[in-house]
């Protein structure tokens, strides 16, 4: 019986007697030790009525356990749908209601919650990390081990991925064997990843990050994993010296840059630094060479493709962009139908055998961003340079048209970021009645910086075109992040929505 990824990522872990994770408190579980979690826990599973295309949902801490009901969702054929552990009951029930788990798991402190949630949902609900009644870890310890994993091909799916909802609503993005496994099959080769390596995971495995690039990666090389339940500055430092590899979002290595034990001593013998899931600002690039004689390769992905892009392992990492098409991703440019030029800003597509099979339950969401021809519309605007590596310019939902003209946030955003105390900002559109949309701008000062918005804009006048321009600019502590640190410019729309209004009538 096959199973396409069961059979690279976990059945090769029977027998393995070295460790696949290495806690925080120093515990190790060896790979064998994980493989017979897995399999009780499909076994407990199995016997509460989980087989092939049922889906499992789970909102849980990332502990051994966490990975494991991936594991055990895969032997069954089940569709694996992680949930980010800061949505709230309200949010998990519009989750369980779009895609009506059979099984839905949680932990103890949170169940009293969302138990109600479950029931009117159609799902089982069981905990994790508790003792007692309804607890998956107490089923698996009396569970035998599944007999039989399901057989699976390339077509069948593996997980559903909710997208960050960074722009909107959180779509569900239907994964299969196929989608998953060519991409870690590519990550393994392009990053040279080999049985030696340790990959130092503080990243969650929610999010196609922590789970479809770090774990699948990991597993499918025979690599160990430092399994750190969440990003904590120190708790990073103290796993360095015995890691080999980290991967990151751009905020990971900001606040690495905080630490003052990070040096090249640290370091030195560290063989890759990977940064995604947001772009990496060019002087956290400098700033991290600097101190440490790394260069991070930076990459660029999203929930329905998985990887795209990569800077090269060799050669120039090229700070600003996200590198070339992985091997067998097709990526185009197109400006009007047509493939951009080189240095022209264009939507960026992409086909190959990491585009995901569609949005769940969203036919008319997948034939306007899915092309019949595999194409998938992305969403994000990009240009090559004249050395193919390619750009993200942002996205087009964030593209702001004022009086009929174009404006890339991030052109504005990185003159802005170069004035002195300024930290980062994000510029934004905002309804204007005259322009349709005015270019508006957010500022972060440096901490311990009196940051003056007009000063700035001022700073900035004689960089750009007029039009480019914002109209008005605020001052603000931080600006709005998700769990995997993009900037929720959808929130700032909402705040400053109104700062225009009435202008146009004086
Ligand atoms: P939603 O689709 O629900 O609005 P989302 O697009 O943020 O949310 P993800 O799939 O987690 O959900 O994120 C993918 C997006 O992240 C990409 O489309 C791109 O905009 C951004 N991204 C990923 N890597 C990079 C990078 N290296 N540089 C710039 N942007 C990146
Ligand atoms: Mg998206």
């Amino acid at each position: 019986m096959t199973n396409m990824l069961y059979d690279a990522l976990f059945a090769p872990l029977a027998g393995r007697e070295t460790p696949l994770l290495i806690l925080r408190d120093g515990r190790e579980v060896t790979g064998d030790a994980f493989l017979r979690l897995v399999l009780r826990q499909a076994g407990a599973l199995a016997a509460l009525g989980l087989g092939k295309g049922d889906r499992i949902a789970v909102q849980v801490a990332k502990t051994p356990e966490a990975l494991a009901i991936y594991g055990a969702a895969v032997a069954l054929g089940a569709v694996f749908l992680p949930l980010n552990t800061a949505y709230t009951a309200a949010e998990v029930e519009y989750f369980l209601g779009n895609a009506t788990p059979r099984i839905f798991v949680c932990d103890s402190g949170t169940a009293a919650a969302l138990a109600p949630v479950a029931e009117r949902n159609g799902a089982r609900l069981l905990t994790l990390d508790a003792a007692g009644r309804g607890s998956l870890s107490d089923l698996a310890d009396g569970a035998e081990p599944l007999a039989r994993v399901a057989a699976c091909g390339p077509d069948d799916l593996a997980a559903f991925l909710y997208t960050s909802g960074t722009t909107g609503r959180s779509k569900g993005a239907m994964l299969s064997h196929r989608n998953l496994l060519s991409n870690a099959e590519v990550l393994v080769r392009e990053w040279r990843f080999t049985a030696g390596d340790v990959l130092l995971h503080a990243l969650p495995i929610f999010h196609t990050h922590g789970l479809f690039v770090a774990s699948n990666v990991a597993l499918l090389a025979g690599a160990r994993m430092i399994w750190l339940p969440g990003f904590e500055a120190g708790a990073v430092l103290a796993a360095l010296p015995r890691a080999s590899v980290m991967m990151g979002v751009p905020t990971f290595y900001t606040r690495l840059l905080d630490e003052a034990g990070l040096d090249r001593a640290l370091v030195g013998h560290m063989r890759l630094f990977v940064s995604g899931s947001a772009p990496l600002l060019a002087e956290t690039h400098e700033a991290w060479e600097a101190r440490t004689g790394h260069r991070i390769l930076e990459r660029y992905g999203m929930t329905e493709t998985n990887m795209n892009t990569s800077n090269p392992y060799e050669g120039e990492r090229r700070a600003g962009t996200v590198g070339h098409p992985l091997p067998g991703v097709e990526l185009r440019i197109l400006v009007e139908g047509r493939e951009a030029a080189v240095d022209e800003v264009g939507m960026i597509e992409v086909r190959g055998p990491n585009v995901f099979v569609g949005y769940w339950q969203m036919p008319e969401k997948t034939r306007e961003e899915l092309r019949p021809d595999g194409w998938f519309i992305t969403g994000d605007l990009g240009k090559r340079d004249a050395d193919g590596y390619v750009h993200i310019v942002g996205r087009a939902k964030d593209l702001v048209i004022t009086g009929g003209y174009n404006v890339y946030p991030k052109e504005v955003e990185l003159l802005l970021d170069e004035v002195p105390g300024v930290a980062e900002s994000a510029v934004i559109g905002v309804p204007h009645p005259d322009f349709g949309e005015a270019v508006f701008a957010v500022l972060v000062p440096e901490r311990g910086t009196a940051l003056e918005a007009g000063a700035v804009l001022a700073a900035i006048a004689d960089r750009l075109a007029r039009f480019k321009q914002p109209k008005a600019a605020v001052v603000v502590e931080a600006l709005p992040r998700n769990t995997m640190g993009k900037v929720q410019k959808n929130v700032l729309r909402e705040s400053y929505k109104g700062w225009f209004a009435g202008q146009g009538e004086i």
